[in-house]
């Protein structure tokens, strides 16, 4: 019987929410693909995993619920539930293949250093992966970054969008093959 946590955790799909409402936000693109979908799927399937290791899980949204949330609600929404961490799913842009890599951003504090550190080597690329603090971004700081330094805010890149499983069913069990050492990381660090 899996102990049960009181520890709520946030996942943030990014970009989004529903097709063809004001607001909706693909993210990048690949063929039929959009990222907004693709992130929806990893965080419906970490949920998953996160709910079997006795976590409350909260996504900032399903995709069913109207216009994107903006980025800043998304973080004090995760803040304003006293979650005890916040964790942002993205694909990355079609680049050429020798720039693919997956990694992790983490906010200022030392606790998302430390979760960033734990969930850098289990994505694909592993050792070759990034570890950075948010201000390396192209935006040099994220919206992740309004969460409290006291706990963990991060924000995963999955590598290329062209790699990422193929959507419903037919994905199901690579999703669940790259994401359960990730949530291992996270119960880990909570
Ligand atoms: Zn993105």
């Amino acid at each position: 019987m899996t102990k049960y946590r009181e520890k709520i955790i946030v996942l943030d799909p990014g970009h989004g929410s529903t097709r063809g409402v004001l607001g909706y936000d693909p993210g990048c693109v690949h063929g039929d693909r959009t990222e907004a979908d693709a992130n929806l799927e990893m965080a419906v399937t970490l949920k998953f995993l996160l709910v079997g290791r006795g976590f409350r899980v909260v996504l900032t949204h399903d995709g069913n619920d109207g216009p994107k949330p903006d980025l800043s609600w998304r973080t004090r929404m995760a803040a304003g539930l006293g979650a005890a961490a916040l964790i942002s799913l993205h694909w990355d842009m079609v680049f050429k293949p020798s720039r693919h890599r997956s990694g992790v951003y983490h906010a200022p504090g030392e606790p998302s250093r430390r979760l960033a550190q734990l969930i850098a080597p289990t994505l694909k690329q592993g050792a070759a992966s990034w570890c950075e603090p948010s201000s390396h971004s192209r935006f040099k700081g994220l919206y992740i970054d309004a969460f409290p330094d006291s706990r963990p805010a991060v924000m995963i890149e999955f590598d290329s969008l062209m790699h990422a499983p193929p959507t419903g069913t037919a994905g199901k069990a690579a999703r669940i093959a790259m994401l359960t050492p990730i949530a291992d990381a996270i119960a880990r660090a909570l």
